[in-house]
């Protein structure tokens, strides 16, 4: 089996869209349908066509481009029930079949209760929506800290290897974050540089690496010992240590 090809591209703001292909088939997916013109672009870029549409959750930056888009390419629809236009509903543990591959669908509540990611096993492929941004998370406008934190940790138990699409791009602002708590972190510092050299040039800095969210991301980090003694919480629960960054960048 081929490995998929993937085109990501942005909307909005700072979201991002992806597209994977499997050249065989033919059979293309689309993670989340936030605009539909955008969507209209990248398959028409691409010249592929599309089979599938698999949301992560309620929100107009992902959802409001779906019923035009399946209603024109006829495409299936996956996501969480209670989505206008997801026709097949998804939970944690379920998992469905893109051309050939398993799909897993993990719930990862805490930015909003809905929220679903999906993880393609055989490609070591995430889609982790607005739950693991690089190195940063979604902020809580549903669930509490304790959720997501038992989210991220869901998250952490992907391979270290695995490849990480996350839906914007606000790496270099979490970047700015990341170093107010985590200041002595090398491994931080340079890839601060790095993400800054990426931004100036105009690249995106999606994907990303589960090992390197592991190193970087301060919202992955709660259970480590530098993190802790900056913050005074040595002897804390990590979801209250996390709840602590959590906060704290709400008002960075
Ligand atoms: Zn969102
Ligand atoms: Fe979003």
């Amino acid at each position: 089996m081929m490995a998929l090809e993937i085109h990501q591209f942005g909307y909005d703001q700072d979201n991002y869209g992806v597209l994977l292909h499997d050249s065989d088939s033919g059979a293309t997916a689309m993670v989340d349908a936030g605009n539909a013109e955008a969507a209209r672009a990248a398959l028409a870029s691409t010249g592929w066509q599309l089979t599938q549409i698999w949301i992560t959750h309620h929100h107009g930056d992902h959802t409001a481009g779906l019923r035009d888009i399946a209603a024109e390419t006829g495409a299936a629809t996956y996501g969480p029930p209670g989505v206008h236009g997801v026709a097949h509903s998804l939970a944690e543990g379920e998992s469905f079949v893109f051309t050939g591959r398993q799909v897993d669908v993990l719930a990862t509540p805490g930015h909003t209760l809905d929220m679903l990611n999906f993880h393609l096993a055989s490609e070591k492929l995430a889609f982790t929506g607005d739950t693991l941004f690089a190195m940063g998370c979604g902020r809580l406008f549903e669930g509490d800290a304790e959720m997501m934190w038992a989210s991220l940790t869901k998250l952490m138990a992907l391979e270290d290897d695995t490849i990480i699409y996350c839906s914007h791009e606000y790496t270099a602002a979490n970047a700015a974050f990341a170093l107010s708590v985590d200041p002595d972190n090398q491994a931080l510092q340079r890839r601060a540089e790095a993400i800054a050299e990426l931004r100036a040039g105009g690249h995106p800095t999606v994907p990303t690496i589960m090992a390197l969210e592991k190193e970087t991301n301060p919202f992955l980090r709660a259970g480590d010992a530098a993190i802790r003694s900056f913050l005074g919480m040595d002897s804390a629960p990590d979801s209250a240590v996390f709840a602590e960054i959590r906060r704290r960048k709400d008002s960075f």
